[in-house]
């Protein structure tokens, strides 16, 4: 967008995305400063150029359409093997291949948390439940592993099993492999 809006500038507003411009104005600033030029006459000068620029540049772009390029994702369509693009959807941003029409394959953007699944290893995604509350669950189906926690994921391994650690409310990080079932001490400096 900033580059497109830049040509269009450069291209239809020569004089004024151009350096000098700006340091003549900066002179005529400091003149009408001192006293050598009233603010009126500045604005003349420069408005009655502006003026027609601005006139040729409506007509100039009325009927320019222009696409901004989609940006690209590194998420390949498994229908048809592009790698698919970012668009802005009615519910937020979603993966939509970039051979629309003819394919029409879409995805959901997927959001990882930290940590892995302390059930099977595998990533874990960050979900919404209809109610908009935040949850975490393994990224494989559910039917082959089925972990979720509305407890967030940390960075931090657990010292007893190596899983991940988890926290919830009440920021104390805890382990959340079945076998396991390591909590975190509570340090006594810890605030909340
Ligand atoms: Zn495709
Ligand atoms: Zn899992
Ligand atoms: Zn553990």
């Amino acid at each position: 967008m900033g580059f497109i809006t830049t040509d269009l500038m450069t291209e239809n507003f020569k004089d004024i995305v151009d350096l000098k411009f700006t340091a003549e104005m900066e002179e005529k600033l400091d003149k009408i400063e001192h006293g050598e030029k009233t603010y009126l006459n500045v604005l003349e000068d420069f408005y009655s150029g502006f003026e027609k620029s601005l006139r040729e540049a409506e007509k100039n772009m009325e009927n320019v359409h222009i696409n901004i390029p989609d940006e690209v994702s590194d998420v390949t369509c498994d229908l048809c093997g592009a790698k698919m693009v970012y668009k802005n959807g009615r519910f937020g941003k979603f993966l939509a291949c970039p051979n629309f029409p003819a394919c029409r394959n879409t995805k959901a953007i997927i959001n990882y948390a930290d940590g892995a699944c302390p059930k099977c290893g595998a990533r874990i995604v960050i979900r919404r439940s209809p109610k908009g509350k935040t949850y975490y669950a393994c990224e494989r189906p559910r039917e082959e592993c089925g972990f979720m926690s509305w407890d967030a994921p940390t960075k931090e391994t657990c010292p007893q099993c190596g899983k991940t650690l988890f926290k919830g409310i009440s920021r104390v990080k805890h382990c959340l492999n079945e076998n396991c079932g390591y909590t975190q001490k509570k340090k006594t400096d810890e605030k909340s």
